[in-house]
């Protein structure tokens, strides 16, 4: 017959921790534990395939079952030398459920089953602590009628609110025993009540009834909805496990607590721990009283005795435990233990959760005590955590008053004065005020307002809308799309819920966790230590892809450089265009009526657009550059108000209304796939061909006045066909090889495009057969492959994700369903006609992990992302190469 039930107890177990799958994680590690002869309470564990049987059979048992369980009672009871349901000296146990992977949605736990009106009297004389056993069997009856008989539990909270307010008390552990006693009677008789039966009096119906509990929680509507949003499969069903239980709450010999075998918050190799004598682990949970520390290490408060000294037997057998459990796991454990009448046991142990900078500690310094491999530790940071580390972060000790929640679009946290103008913002920070930028939505005239500002937030707008993406750049904090608040520029101030924040009132931003804050809150900013230093290392050494940098001022590249960039995969040039001394010069260009006036126009743009190339390219020092050339539709540099209008139009020696028309004119409804990108390069050569100039001319000057060695990568964007990147690619290259010849110099630069349009994809034999590189632009691709406005989709895209439509915003993580295939495509046909095409990314999806993860898998030559996801990247990228 096939086995259903694992024991577990007395240094014995039939199951271990490779049969998760059988026993769910909470079996196998408590079989595990067992086999390490580790102080467990013993029990046993019904398998996952009984779940599975359980629902292909009308919610029926497969035969036998019942017996092996009893079987497995007796050795539970032969070991702790109590009887389930006997009324002297009754066995009591908990039941739980356990899936492969611990699942929100499921049953809990149901403690002190087998209580009855006989047993408590049993509880009672051999404890001889009423109030103890009251106290659990009231507990239990709570527990059970709420998950296995489905009474609400406000029925229990209200009987026990009464119950406090007759005794004049304000916790339920100041009730005394007879309070109790009443209150197990009144519960009782709510149940009966509620359901129309008496409260199960027999253990054995209790223990049946439990079980089915767990099984029927499977298919609870909850835990179907988040295996449907995480993709995790019906058929691997639940286990369940039966544990006798222990008691740290009866008497001052008894203990619960809670410790660590290294420091999870710096990482340090100490025992770290906290306790609390007489006590039940919910009460620790719960705060209600102050945790004892379990040694000096961990001391806080120094009038707490520690358990070295209160129980320095157990505390030593703690300690030899620890070590063992390290050892045995390889990795910094969070241990559960209880101490019953000054015997230890250990309840649960698993990887204990840490701060970043713990992570990248406890990793390097179990490489160096050989415990784990360099790979291993390479694994055992998250990019999160990387990414957590390099940015200041709320004071997790601090509490905060949320007002609303947006979208996570740039990590790291600010406070400051709410201001809602960019002026504002830089005439605030020139006298040293952190302010807030908020906005419905900022465009690309916003820049040195974000720029001024500790951090922005906007109403509009998703994860790759203007203001997310020129926050990241900035390594700003960003929450976007937070629809909750109503600006009223008018009034200057914004509501929320019935909360007004007028300007000048301070507001914190979580650009991590979207939240937005009233009132200051402090920061914390974890440093980069000697660890993060031997970490990273680890971290290159393993990775195959480059990391390069999406950035397009001097400053920009050295970030990325101190980052780890090892290129720039991205220089939006339309970026240069928006400083105060150039826009003129851009807008005179745009409404030029003539080609003669526009190349007036550029030949003012020239000088400044080759002095940034200079200074970008010598910060580079040898390492590619890619320069995209325009981008953006022009009406976007037109002028907006009145003023900016009339002073164009007295440059121009025009008439302000004749210039409005010709504003007018250029207006597109739907620019975003209107006159854009490598349109405006087949409208108006003379563009691309100042840019291209521009590009060389800057790489020709430093070669030969200071020697460098540069490599620009010349990047077409909007390319939809063969057609159009041929053209361009004749005038760019014309323009190149004459500047080449001029010098008398060779300068080994590409001319590739960008890949964001789906027919690009589709034709990407075609086009690699003349590009030298491609750099998919995911934020496009994303936006055409979707249907999906960038701009606009925050306003809904919160809901899809929501209602698991989409798993997670398409703007932060590559779709890779969908838009995932047109790359796919576009690489394998790419590849056809150019072997050696260099292929990246560099839409804002090269610094999420999980794309990172695709990017590798089609075999990139590079990501490219913005200059503080740098890190992050790296580590992705080489976690990539070890999971493959
Ligand atoms: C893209 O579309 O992914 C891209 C990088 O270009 P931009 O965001 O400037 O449109
Ligand atoms: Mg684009």
């Amino acid at each position: 017959m096939e086995k259903r039930v694992y024991t577990f107890g007395e240094g014995k177990a039939e199951g271990s921790q490779s049969m998760k799958n059988l026993l769910g994680g909470k079996g196998a590690g408590l079989a595990e534990m067992t086999n390490l002869g580790l102080p467990v309470p013993p029990g046993f564990t019904i398998t996952t395939e009984v779940c599975t049987h359980y629902y292909k059979n009308g919610k029926g048992y497969p035969s036998g079952l019942e017996a092996e369980v009893s079987q497995a009672m007796r050795r539970v009871e032969q070991i702790v030398g109590c009887k389930f349901g006997d009324h002297d000296n009754p066995l009591l146990v908990s039941v739980r459920s356990g899936a492969r992977a611990s699942m929100p949605g499921m049953m809990d736990t149901i403690l002190n089953l087998g209580l009855n009106d006989d047993t408590v009297q049993g509880l009672i004389r051999r404890t001889k602590d009423a109030r103890f056993a009251y106290d659990a069997y009231r507990r239990f009856i709570q527990m059970y009628s709420d998950v296995v008989l489905e009474v609400s539990p406000h029925h229990f909270e209200a009987l026990l609110d009464q119950a406090r307010r007759k005794s004049g008390v304000k916790n339920d552990y100041e009730l005394k025993a007879e309070d109790l006693k009443n209150l197990v009677s009144d519960f009782k008789q709510v149940v009966s009540e509620e359901t129309g039966s008496p409260f199960p009096m027999d253990p054995n119906a209790q223990l049946w009834g439990a079980i089915g509990a767990v099984f029927g929680s499977w298919m609870s509507a909850r835990a179907i909805s988040y295996r449907r949003i995480n993709k995790l499969p019906e058929d691997w069903g639940t286990a369940v496990t039966v544990q006798a239980m222990v008691f740290g709450n009866m008497g001052m010999d008894c203990a619960t607590g809670v410790a660590f075998t290294r420091d999870p918050s710096s990482g340090e190799k100490r025992f770290f721990g906290e306790f609390l004598p007489n006590a039940q682990g919910e009460d620790v949970v719960a705060g209600i009283r102050t945790p004892n520390p379990i040694n000096k290490d961990s001391s806080n408060h120094d009038d707490l005795p520690t358990m070295e000294k209160l129980f320095p037997k157990v505390y030593g057998e703690l300690t030899h435990l620890y070590q063992m459990l390290e050892k045995h796991y390889r990795d910094m454990q969070d241990i559960e233990f209880t101490v019953q009448k000054e015997k230890l046991y250990l309840l649960q142990t698993r990887n204990g959760k840490r701060t970043a900078s713990a992570a990248v500690r406890i990793a390097v310094d179990m490489v160096k005590e050989k415990l784990i491999t360099e790979e291993e530790a390479v694994l055992r940071v998250t990019p999160a955590q990387i990414e957590q580390l390099l940015h200041p972060r709320l004071d997790p000790r601090v509490p905060k008053k949320v007002i609303a929640k947006g979208l996570p679009a740039s990590p790291g946290a600010a406070s400051g004065e709410v201001v809602f103008s960019s002026e504002d913002a830089e005439s605030a920070a020139k006298l040293g005020t952190n302010v807030l930028l908020v906005r419905h939505e900022t465009s690309p005239e916003d820049i040195s307002g974000m720029d001024a500002a500790k951090g922005i937030l906007t109403a509009l707008g998703g994860m790759t809308s203007h203001a997310a993406v020129v926050a990241r750049g900035m390594g700003k904090p960003c929450v976007a799309g937070c629809s909750a608040i109503n600006i009223d520029y008018k009034k200057q101030q914004f509501s929320v819920e019935g909360t007004v924040v007028k300007k000048g009132d301070v507001v914190t931003i979580d650009g991590a966790s979207g939240e937005v804050i009233l009132g200051h809150v402090p920061t914390i900013n974890s440093q980069v230590d000697q660890y993060f230093t031997q970490f990273m290392k680890w971290v290159d050494a393993r990775r195959t892809m480059g990391v390069w940098a999406n950035a397009e001022t001097p400053n920009d590249a050295k970030v990325a450089r101190q980052f780890g960039a090892e290129g720039i995969g991205l220089c939006r040039t339309e970026h240069m265009f928006f400083e105060e001394n150039r826009i003129l010069a851009v807008r005179e260009m745009i409404v030029a009526d003539t080609k003669a006036q526009r190349e007036a126009a550029l030949s003012k743009i020239y000088p400044m657009q080759k002095d940034d190339f200079v200074a970008i390219f010598r910060e580079m020092k040898g390492l590619p550059v890619t320069i995209r050339l325009l981008d953006p539709p022009l009406h976007e540099f037109l002028p907006h108000t009145e003023g900016e209008i009339e002073t164009l139009a007295g440059l121009l020696n025009k008439s302000a209304d004749m210039l409005s028309a010709k504003i007018r004119s250029l207006r597109e409804l739907n620019p975003m796939l209107g006159h854009r990108g490598c349109r405006l390069g087949v409208s108006f050569p003379e563009i691309y061909q100042m840019q291209t100039r521009a590009i060389m001319e800057a790489a020709c000057e430093l070669i030969l006045s200071e020697d460098y060695h540069i490599e620009p990568e010349i990047m077409v964007p909007f390319i939809a066909t063969i057609e159009e990147f041929h053209l361009l690619k004749q005038d760019i290259k014309i323009v190149c090889e004459e500047i080449l010849a001029k010098h008398k110099i060779k300068v080994p630069y590409k001319i590739g495009t960008m890949i964001e349009i789906p027919r690009a994809a589709l034709v990407a034999d075609q086009i690699a057969a003349e590009a030298e590189f491609f750099s998919f632009g995911t934020n496009d691709l994303t936006q055409m492959t979707l249907g999906l406005s960038r701009d606009d989709a925050g306003m809904f895209l919160p809901r899809y994700v929501e209602k698991g439509i989409y798993r997670q915003d398409p703007f932060a993580v590559l779709d890779q369903e969908g838009v995932g295939q047109l790359i796919r495509i576009a690489c394998e046909k790419g590849r056809k006609t150019h072997p050696k095409l260099k292929i990246g990314i560099c839409g804002e999806h090269g610094g999420d992990t999980t794309t990172i993860e695709f990017c590798h898998r089609l075999g990139f030559n590079y990501v490219s992302c913005s200059p503080f996801r740098v890190p992050v990247a790296r580590l992705a990228a080489a976690q990539a190469t070890l999971k493959k």
